[in-house]
This record gives C-alpha cells, sequence and structure tokens, in this order.
C-alpha cells in the first residue's frame, strides 16, 4: 500500500480534486491510503475565526465562517451532481458539512461569548479545515465510482497535549492506525484520512503545526509500513536551482534525506524533510509530484545518497541577510565567550544561521533583523560590532562536496567577480555555504548553475 498526500492547493477547488481523483484512480491497485490538506487557505481563515472571537468578535468570525461555508458548499455541488443517482450522496456529504459548520459556530459563540482562547479551543477550530476537506474528497471519489471512505485521523494518530503543536506518540499510533485502517485497506476501501490533526489519549482535538500534513502522511506511512509516500503539490519538485534566477534549472529526480534537509532552509519550500524522517528512517521512499502535472516525474527522497556524476544536487540562496561582526581581543584564548555572545542572541529570541571565526571576531548572519538595535547595544558591551545589510547567503549541496578535493576552488573561482564576506561548510559536509553582496546574488547563481550543470547527469537530473 501507498499514502497519497495532497496538500492545500490540490484540493483547493473543484478542479484540483478531480484532478486528484484521477491521479488516485490511477494508482487503486497499490492500495492508497489518501491524507488530505485543508483546501488552500482555509486554516489561515480558521485561525482568522480563533483570533476573531477572543477579541469576543463574533460577527467577525461568523462572517468568516460563512464564506467558508459557501466555498466548501459550492465545491461539493461542482463535484457531485444533483442528478437521481447522486442525490443521495450529494445529500449526506452536505449534511456532514453541516453537522462541522455547527459544531464550528459552537465553538465559536462559546469562545467569543467567554472572550478566552485556549490552545484546546484554538485547535478544535483550526481542525475543522482538514475535516470539512477529508468529507468532500471522500464524496467525490465515491461519486465517481471509487470506493472510498472517510476517517477521522483523531481515532489513530495519538499525540500528546501539546495544543497546536502536538507531538505524535508513535507506538500508540503504529497500534491504533493499523487497527482502523488495515481492515479497510485488506477490503479494497480507499481511507481518505485528514492531515495535521490528531487527538490527546483522553480524546482532545491537537493539531501538530503548520504544515503538518505531510508529516500525518509521514507517520502513517510509517506506522503501515506504507511501499511509498507520494506528497501531491503543486511544483514539479526539487530543482537544481530557482528557475526565476537561473533559467537553465532542471529537475532533481532523485536526492538524499541530508540533501533535501540542507536545501528546505532555504525556502525550497516544497516539503520541510524533516517531517518525512519517520518514513525516511524506515526506508520508505518519499515521492514529490505535481498534482497539475502529474506526467512529471517528481523527486524521490531516499535514505542513500545516490552516485551521480554531477558533484552537487542543487544550490540555493537566502536573500535579506544581515551579518554581525563582533571583534574583540579580549577574544583571544577567553572561553564562555561565544556563549556570551549566542546569549544576546537568545534574550532577543533572534536565530543565527551561518557563524564564523577567527581569533579575535566572531561575524554571524541573521535573516530576521528585526531587533538589531537591541543585539548591537549590547553586544557593543563585549566588543566592537559592526552591522552589514542587504546580504544574501548562497548554499551549494551535494553529498559529494566531502569527498572532492578543490571544489571550494572551482566554487569561487566561478564567483570570483563577487566579494565575498564569509565562508561555512557545515558539519555534515554536504553544503558549501558563503555570504556575498545581495545585489550579486543573482549572477552568481547563475554562474554556479552554469558551472556545475552544464552537462548533466539523466540517471539524477530530468
Ligand atoms: N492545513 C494545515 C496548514 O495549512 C496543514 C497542512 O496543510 O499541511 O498548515
Ligand atoms: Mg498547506
Amino acid at each position: 500500500m501507498i499514502i497519497m498526500k495532497f496538500g492545500g492547493t490540490s484540493v483547493q477547488d473543484a478542479a484540483a480534486i478531480n484532478n486528484a481523483i484521477e491521479i488516485i484512480r490511477g494508482r487503486i491497485s497499490r492500495r492508497p491510503v489518501v491524507v488530505v490538506s485543508a483546501m488552500a487557505r482555509v486554516t489561515d481563515s480558521l485561525l482568522e475565526i480563533a483570533t476573531a472571537v477572543s477579541a469576543r468578535d463574533y460577527e467577525k468570525a461568523s462572517s468568516i465562517i460563512r464564506l467558508l461555508r459557501d466555498r466548501h458548499r459550492s465545491t461539493t455541488a461542482e463535484l457531485i451532481p444533483a442528478d437521481e443517482s447522486h442525490r443521495r450522496l450529494r445529500g449526506s456529504v452536505e449534511q456532514k458539512l453541516d453537522v462541522l459548520f455547527n459544531e464550528l459556530e459552537t465553538i465559536a459563540l462559546a469562545a467569543a461569548t467567554l472572550g478566552e482562547l485556549t490552545n484546546r479551543t484554538q485547535d478544535a477550530i483550526v481542525s475543522m479545515g482538514e475535516r470539512l476537506s477529508s468529507v468532500i474528497v471522500a464524496g467525490a471519489l465515491q461519486a465517481k465510482s471509487i470506493n472510498a471512505e472517510m476517517v477521522d485521523s483523531r481515532a489513530f494518530v495519538v499525540t500528546d497535549n501539546h495544543f497546536t503543536a502536538a507531538v505524535p506518540r508513535m507506538k500508540e499510533t503504529e497500534l491504533k492506525a493499523r487497527e482502523v485502517l488495515q481492515p479497510l485497506i485488506d477490503s479494497h476501501v480507499t481511507p481518505v484520512a485528514q492531515g495535521f490533526i490528531g487527538a490527546t489519549i483522553d480524546g482532545f482535538t491537537t493539531t501538530i503545526g503548520r504544515g503538518g500534513s505531510d508529516y500525518s502522511a509521514a507517520i502513517i506511512g510509517a506506522s503501515l509500513g506504507a511501499e511509498a509516500i507520494e506528497i501531491w503539490t503543486d511544483v514539479d519538485g526539487l530543482m537544481t536551482a530557482d528557475p526565476r534566477v537561473a533559467p537553465d534549472a532542471r529537475r532533481i529526480k532523485i536526492i538524499s534525506f541530508g540533501e533535501a534537509a540542507e536545501l528546505s532552509y532555504f525556502g525550497a519550500k516544497v516539503l520541510h524533510p524533516s517531517t518525512v524522517l519517520p518514513a525516511v528512517e524506515k526506508g520508505i521512499p518519499v515521492y514529490i509530484f505535481n498534482t497539475h502535472n502529474p506526467a512529471s516525474g517528481g523527486t524521490t527522497i531516499v535514505a542513500e545518497p545516490q552516485p551521480s556524476r554531477n558533484l552537487i544536487k542543487s544550490i540555493a540562496f537566502k536573500r535579506g541577510v544581515t551579518i554581525v561582526n563582533i571583534t574583540s581581543t579580549r577574544m583571544l584564548l577567553a572561553h564562555g565567550f561565544l556563549r556570551t555572545i549566542f546569549d544576546v542572541f537568545d534574550r532577543y529570541e533572534t536565530s543565527v544561521d551561518v557563524v564564523t571565526t577567527s581569533e579575535v571576531s566572531v561575524s554571524i548572519t541573521l535573516d530576521n533583523a528585526e531587533r538589531i538595535e537591541p543585539i548591537k547595544r549590547d553586544l557593543e558591551g563585549i566588543g566592537q560590532v559592526a552591522v552589514e545589510k542587504h546580504k544574501a547567503i548562497v548554499c551549494v549541496v551535494g553529498n559529494d562536496l566531502k569527498f572532492t578535493p578543490g571544489l571550494a576552488g572551482r566554487v569561487f573561482g566561478a564567483v570570483s567577480g563577487s566579494n565575498v564576506n564569509m565562508i561555512s561548510q557545515g558539519a555534515s559536509e554536504i553544503n558549501l555555504s558563503f555570504v556575498i553582496d545581495e545585489s550579486d546574488v543573482e549572477q552568481a547563481v547563475r554562474l554556479l548553475h552554469k558551472e556545475f550543470f552544464s552537462e548533466l547527469d539523466p540517471a539524477v537530473f530530468a
């Protein structure tokens, strides 16, 4: 069996859901378990409802609920015809949606009356997106004669009670997922489960963090020992570079988990690899596919790096970076110095990315420089501080980096026209990062792409 997870844009309207249905139909012999996200932007709307009720603004909450109801109802009407043979199905889907919307209204009214929104109440509200979309997708599959059934993930995704960021408990989830889903799979029913949501042992609804549906897919797949996990989204997969910057960018057909993890930090927003770790650890391959272009081969994420004739897999970058340089002769041989510096960033809840040190100086990059003024003030008690804005990090990723002497020479040779500020090779040794002026970044990415991807290993790149 396989897991097929459809993200928000893959279920955003009737046309997208119809695409998804045909994709599911094409794989029905592989016994799919379908996991769905909320329809695109619905989770955001639900969070707005939560904010409104906490401000006692039931009017506002109620008007957002009305819009959501209209959207889910009209999508249902488009997907399930009103003719004789579908009338009962359509009625039953509409009724299920009504039950959920009534529940949502009740919760919203109660919270607005009290003017109090606990994380637990917020989760009850926010979970509705997936609960609604799964009812529609299951109904639409049935309307197209696919034997599907909505299953409630809260019956088997067992989490702790850290509402809004709950952590699944794998042992219990594995047992329950098998108990609930296996009988359906065995009798050729396609279960349609919700991503993103679960429940505590005592049955309170939880959510596992924004974008959590990929994680749900991985957990369910790992629990059932799936052959594959397919993440259906709105891009063709991971690319050798951002095609808006490097028009020659190509799709990466296969990449290791470690390589994908390095890229994700740089806004390869396709998926956050840590979310699929439970599956990768069990040796289950994770595929990324495009619902709107299913013929494209996608990207496969596997546990082990694959041999490639190209030394690197991808070039990533991030704009809007700020460098903070701290220089102090007191640093010489002093222990505890770095900690003193990091404590300052910690105090202002600012996370740091690339760090380089010399005997007397430390350079640190930030991508959120909102609190740079107080940070600078505090750091000035430690040494001389210089802040440089409008920088960019460029990151070259590939497992073979660690075995290839002279690679740094090729990288910096290619970008020799730019002023390079900081260079760092992560401990994993599969990325080489450096900082340059933001105004040089596009050119640098194009030059690197030319240097490393003029010829492509057809086993690895499309
Ligand atoms: N609907 C949730 C969100 O938007 C979970 C997901 O889509 O993965 O964050
Ligand atoms: Mg989403």
